[in-house]
């Protein structure tokens, strides 16, 4: 089992760490020969409008697409969750998303006075809190019914669950904590 980490822009790095560091086979994933290597994708922080540019230059779009449409696990971290959003508020206009998650998200939604912010989490099935790292993080503004919310910061939803797509508006990789990976990695390839 391979787990690759999209690697055309942003915080991809640490997260192929924290993967190595559970016992995880990884790959960096530039193009769509490398995706057909990867049994699981992670969609990392950065630059949601870059990313989705990149995307569409290196013909990764429509094979992610297709993949996560087949039932790819596939966890999106902060910029990752906007890409993974069903819809985006204060995007470029043509950024696109691959609606693979019943939430709508606003760019950069908790404003610019708290621009960065961390928190203890209360996270659904973690004995103790998890650290969170908000870096610039979009807002998830609505959720739909199939959508499990597995913490929250002040009532808005940061981590949630539908099927096989995770999504997190923080940066679990940061935090010296391999626990939100752990799950993913432990849910992604439950026999
Ligand atoms: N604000 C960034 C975006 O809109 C996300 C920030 C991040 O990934 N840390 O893509």
């Amino acid at each position: 089992m391979k787990v690759g980490v999209l690697a055309l822009q942003g915080a991809f790095a640490r997260h192929l760490k924290v993967l190595g560091g559970l016992g995880a086979a990884t790959t960096e994933v530039r193009a769509a020969d490398d995706l057909s290597e990867v049994d699981a994708l992670v969609l990392p922080g950065g630059e949601s409008t870059t990313m989705s540019m990149l995307l569409d230059s290196s013909g990764l779009h429509d094979a992610v697409a297709d993949r996560i449409t087949n039932g790819m696990p596939v966890l999106g971290t902060c910029a990752g969750m906007i890409l993974l959003a069903r819809h985006v508020a204060d995007g470029r206009p043509d950024q696109r998303s691959f609606a693979a998650i019943d939430i709508d998200v606003r760019r950069n939604g908790y404003g610019r006075q708290v621009d960065s912010f961390e928190a203890d989490l209360d996270v659904t099935g973690l004995e103790d809190p998890f650290h969170g790292v908000f870096i610039r993080a979009p807002v998830v503004e609505w959720v739909g019914d199939g959508v499990e919310v597995l913490a929250t910061v002040d009532g808005r939803p940061v981590l949630c669950r539908q099927g096989a797509v995770v999504v997190a508006s923080f940066h679990p990789e940061m935090s010296g904590d391999g626990r939100i990976h752990g799950r993913f990695l432990d849910r992604a390839f439950a026999a």
